[in-house]
């Protein structure tokens, strides 16, 4: 047997042991160099496949090839300077698809509501995103090792808080390692409620110390809050001193978040900064097909790529469309094809270069004509069923179709909490999928938007 046929068959003994994203974005890129002696080197493309192939696979890649050679092997990863360029041995786009199990052709409104798990196995790796992927991942395998921080930004609705949660996901299968998430407006909230409400400072800390990871999503809010920013420097040291990783999301780059002290900023820029950019056409394919899969709906190749040709800088609305889809093929029972889709999403406008985001109070004001109330109404305290439904309908509105966050959309609509705002945009979501009238509120009222911009 040649040194070849030795790899791919003791190759496909293991697949079925790794996980598909990491088999594919791992395993396949190493290339058998020699095998002599019971000693097999292969080659990895960068040090940090290496690493991770050394750490988590050799074993089971040892025990394969021993047993394809039917007597003791082992396996050694060494690094090989690749020809092709630097990112052509990431995993290729479609690669990290979970199989869910549910029958394609059925849909199934019941489970729309399900919770969404945020992992790298459904996070989809393409060129826009593959360093802060590879980055975010090399954190979860190894935390406290290189990287730190790490500093991942990118404009809304890219993915940080998908690899945030995702590195929280696969760190924590290790045994005793601890991983804290924390929106950093929350952190100031929380830290605030310590200050007023005399609480107990040491266990403020406590809750981040001992903590192998803490990731840190936003970090852009620090810019209001001088007082905080003190706070956070101390607790940030702390937990560097004591070899915790800590990851940061933001919006910006750190030089671009106002009124950040210099002290900050520098430690923001100490280790490892990555970017998200918005994804390349491949890549929204990709995902939609995979949100398709997991929603057991199954959607032609030319639906959805026409859906993919609508959005093109936020995987969040991307997905809007894909459920306004979705639910329309569930209310009027149709089967979803490119004509379909197309009918659907007549009125959406084409991303462009050039294209508007509404401002909130044109959203607010569409909102208030259509239901025929007052503005003040919409925004204010009354909790008349009417009143409640079309303050739910704009603030969802407003998380759809602009980049405002949570919070800012809760201080526009009379300074409510960024949870009541999720909470409403959930309600509108389940009611989009199971009320036409709702359906059809959401729809025009989103045409109505798009054709004043
Ligand atoms: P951000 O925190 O950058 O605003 P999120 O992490 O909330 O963005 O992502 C918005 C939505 O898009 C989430 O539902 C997330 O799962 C999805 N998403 C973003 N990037 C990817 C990706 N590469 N693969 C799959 N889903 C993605
Ligand atoms: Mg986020």
């Amino acid at each position: 047997m040649d040194t070849e046929t030795v790899w791919r068959t003791s190759l496909e003994k293991v697949r079925p042991e790794i996980p598909e994203y990491m088999f594919a974005s791992m395993i396949v890129p190493l290339q058998m160099l020699s095998l002599d002696n019971g000693t097999c080197t292969v080659g990895a493309p960068n040090s940090f496949t290496k690493d991770i192939v050394a750490s988590r696979y050799a074993a089971l890649l040892s025990e394969a090839v021993s047993d394809v050679l039917g007597r003791a092997a082992t396996v050694v990863v060494t690094v090989v300077e690749s020809a092709d360029a630097p990112g052509a041995d990431y995993a290729s786009a479609d690669s990290p698809r979970r199989d869910t199990g549910d029958g394609p052709g059925l849909i199934d409104p019941g489970n729309s509501g399900a919770q969404k798990r945020y992992t790298f196995e459904n996070f989809v790796v393409g060129d826009s995103n593959k360093f802060a992927y590879h980055a975010a991942l090399m954190v979860g395998e190894f935390p406290g090792q290189k990287f730190n921080p790490l500093f991942i930004y990118g404009g809304t609705g890219l993915g940080k808080t998908h690899l945030l949660l995702a590195i929280k996901d696969y760190a924590e299968k290790t045994p005793n390692i601890k991983v804290k998430y924390v929106q950093t407006s929350s952190f100031i909230d929380e830290f605030i409620a310590t200050l007023t409400q005399k609480r107990d400072k040491a266990s403020f800390d406590q809750k981040y110390i001992n903590n192998k990871i803490v990731l840190f999503d936003d970090v852009q809010a620090l810019s209001s809050t001088d007082a905080t920013q003190d706070k956070f420097f101390d607790l940030f040291n702390l937990l560097y001193a004591s070899n915790s990783h800590i990851v940061l999301s933001s919006d910006r780059p750190p030089s671009e978040i106002p009124r950040l002290s210099d002290r900050i900023r520098s430690r923001f820029e100490g280790g490892l900064r990555v970017d998200i950019m918005p994804p390349d056409l491949e890549t929204r394919l990709a995902i939609l097909k995979m949100k398709a899969h997991a929603d057991g709906v199954e959607v032609p190749d030319d639906a959805l790529r026409f859906i993919a040709s609508k959005v093109k800088d936020n995987i969040r609305s991307l997905e809007g469309l894909l459920n306004r889809v979705v639910a329309s093929a569930v209310l009027y029972r149709t089967r979803i094809d490119l004509e379909m889709v197309q009918d659907v999403l007549k009125d959406q406008v084409a991303e462009t270069a050039l294209s508007r985001v509404p401002p909130v109070e044109l959203i607010q004001n569409t909102v208030s004509d259509y239901y025929k109330i007052l503005n003040a109404e919409l925004v204010g305290k009354s909790r008349s069923r009417p009143l409640v439904h079309a303050r739910q309908v704009a603030m969802y509105l407003c998380r759809e179709m602009t980049d405002a966050t949570l919070i800012s959309i809760g201080g526009r609509f009379g300074g409510r909490d960024h949870t009541t705002v999720l909470h409403s945009c959930r309600k509108v979501e389940g009611l989009i999928k199971t009320k036409r009238d709702t359906f059809e509120e959401v729809t025009e009222l989103t045409n109505m938007i798009n054709r004043s911009l």
